[in-house]
């Protein structure tokens, strides 16, 4: 890896991160940060100038005796013409899921189709976190012939919990996942962009693991998972109208019925696995059941795991949060659905999965009670007819809001 040229997409608390994580690099030349929105790249290059131009990253706590590590990064610059990715050879996308159309609209004429000194000559382009069929919307943007110049590839998640100090000036990582899974079409490009990505967070952790498959990045994202069902859980009884006295909590608040949807729901989505791994030979390695998956992730910290509604009550991994709420001026709170456990997990975590499972011919009566209800608070209509084909799946990645009619075409067109 020599002589890179790295465009960073985005400008909140991830593109901080890794904007001034990548310029240290070894084998990086140049790192650009894109912003195309409105504003932010001229009050980001403002703040960053108060610095001479260097993003501090603090690893709070990460030095070999619990000390705080500093890290100085100078972006070469930051700018908001989309025409930088012209000499890219990697372009990484840290923003949130609703911003990427944009991004990838803007970028589309600018992507260079040759010369790139990214592995296989191929530019990389991904997005951290890229789960929820990040690839789907990419090839559907992009165009049929995305795979021959261009790696695609997704982080399962953001590798850090980070939060900006200064605004264009310092960040704090608050703590590195242990491991993240990443994936790759074509897939013979796994293991030299999962290097890439690697040396660009400028650290051994948290540890990137190759999946076989961007669907698994997809459908193994538990947030779509955890957070609609949480909430249907909470309010599934409530009459959308009494206010609440405090902030239900979040994870210690699941009760046996939210539990068992939890379950089935990842029941559901195992049953999709089952029938893409028998009929259609297709690898979906590192898509666990969500029992398995929080024993994984979280195992010491479990207290009782006597139920599974318990592990997760138990879990000291979540203790303390509480569901998003909006006070009411009288001391009183209401439910704020307005919140990401909601207007992404929905349309870009549960409703791709639920298409995808349509394609294959899955029925999935638990994942339709959860994104009813989805529906019913963010007064969206995905499903019609007991299909993904409501009027408002444009804002959805699933495949149905792309045209795709069929399973075949569905892996036939990603590749899968
Ligand atoms: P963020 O909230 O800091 O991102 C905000 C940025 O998104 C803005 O600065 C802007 O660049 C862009 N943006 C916002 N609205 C936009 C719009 N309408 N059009 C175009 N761009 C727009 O996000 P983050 O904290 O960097 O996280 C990135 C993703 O990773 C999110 O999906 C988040 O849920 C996820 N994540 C974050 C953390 C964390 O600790 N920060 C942890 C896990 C996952």
């Amino acid at each position: 890896m020599t002589g890179l040229t790295v465009v960073i997409c985005g400008g909140g608390n991830g593109a901080h991160t890794l904007g001034g994580l990548a310029p240290t690099v070894e084998g990086v030349d140049e790192v650009y940060v894109l912003s195309t929105f409105p504003g932010e790249a001229g009050k980001f290059t403002a703040a960053a100038a108060e610095q001479g131009g260097e993003i501090h990253v603090t690893r709070t706590k990460e030095g070999p005796n619990g000390e705080d590590i500093l890290v100085k990064g100078k972006p070469t610059k930051i700018t908001d013409d989309p025409a930088v990715v012209a000499k890219a050879d990697v372009i990484v996308f840290v923003v949130p899921a609703f911003a990427h159309k944009g991004y990838l609209e803007a970028i589309k004429p600018h992507i260079r189709k040759s010369g790139s000194k990214g592995p296989g000559g191929r530019v990389m382009l991904g997005a951290m976190p890229g789960e929820g069929g990040f690839d789907i919307q990419a090839q559907h943007i992009l165009g049929s012939d995305i795979y021959n110049n261009i790696s695609i590839f997704a982080l399962e998640t953001l590798p850090w919990a980070v939060r900006i100090s200064q605004y264009g000036r310092s960040v704090d990582i608050l703590g590195t996942k242990y491991g993240v899974d990443i994936a790759v079409t074509p897939w013979n490009m796994g293991r030299d962009v999962t290097a890439v990505m690697q040396r660009l967070m400028a650290n051994e952790n948290p540890k990137l693991s190759l999946v076989p498959s961007l669907l698994t990045i997809t459908l193994s994202n538990m947030n779509q998972v955890l957070h609609p069902a949480i909430t249907w859980g909470q309010y599934r009884s409530w009459d959308f109208v009494t206010p609440f006295d405090k902030p239900p909590m979040f994870y210690e608040g699941v009760d046996e019925t939210a539990g068992n949807m939890l379950w089935k729901v990842s029941d559901e989505i195992l049953e999709l696995k089952g029938l893409l791994e028998f009929k259609y030979k297709l690898d979906l390695t590192g898509l666990r059941h969500i029992k398995n998956w929080l024993l994984r992730s979280y195992s010491d910290n479990i207290g009782d795991q006597s139920s599974f509604h318990r592990m997760i009550n138990t879990n000291k991994g979540y203790q303390g949060l509480v569901h998003p709420m909006l006070e009411t001026g009288d001391g009183k709170f209401m439910p704020n659905f307005g919140y990401r456990y909601m207007t992404e997990d929905i349309p870009v975590g549960l409703v791709v999965t639920r298409g995808i499972a349509e394609l294959a011919g899955i029925k999935t009566p638990n994942m339709d009670t959860v994104i009813n209800f989805g529906e019913k608070v963010l007064n969206k209509k995905f499903l019609q007819d007991g299909k993904v084909a409501g009027p408002d799946i444009g804002m959805t990645r699933s495949p149905q809001a792309y045209g795709i009619k069929t399973i075949d075409e569905f892996l036939e067109k990603l590749r899968y």
